[in-house]
């Protein structure tokens, strides 16, 4: 069965960045799987992975315009520290989730200067060029629930 829209697909891979260093990887959990079609993976690994079947390996290089975007400065903002009520200690790298106009955002902590903590809210891996070796394990047909849902039940996704 080949990768098309509406097939589960499941991949073993491993994320690259520039200068080779592993970000992100599948090794030792079960596959992930996804919904072909349906925007739950990054447009650039999707386009690479249609008309795959089940063993085929591939490697991918991603331009961020297919990934995660360019970085927009104009997500950096800085915000009173005591916005961070509750919060113990605030140091850089720490990753919060904040309300938007346009929905739940993740923010990460860049800098505190003095009073002022600096927060980026452009995803972690905007602006990057991401290398994927991809293997599909398995290719089949989605349940209407889970078209319905928008995602895969069972091992490699969602469990309800
Ligand atoms: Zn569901």
């Amino acid at each position: 069965m080949q990768v098309s829209a509406q097939k589960v697909v499941y991949i073993h891979y491993t994320l690259t960045g520039e200068n080779g260093e592993v970000i992100d990887s599948s090794e030792g959990q079960e596959p992930l799987a996804y919904i072909h079609g349906h925007g739950n993976i990054i447009p650039g690994l999707e386009n690479a992975l249609s008309g795959k079947t089940a063993g085929e390996k591939i490697q991918v290089t991603i331009p961020p315009e297919q990934a995660y975007g360019d970085r927009d400065e104009d997500l950096i903002q800085s915000v009173p520290i005591e916005a961070f009520h509750g919060v113990d200690e605030i140091l850089p790298g720490m990753q919060f989730h904040t309300e938007t106009p346009d929905g739940v955002q993740l923010v990460t902590v860049v800098n505190i200067n003095g009073n002022e903590v600096i927060l980026d809210g452009n995803h972690p891996m905007s602006g990057l060029t991401l290398n994927f070796d991809v293997e599909v394990t398995d290719v089949r047909d989605a349940t209407e629930e889970e078209l319905n849902h928008g995602h895969v039940h069972g091992p490699g996704g969602h469990h309800h």
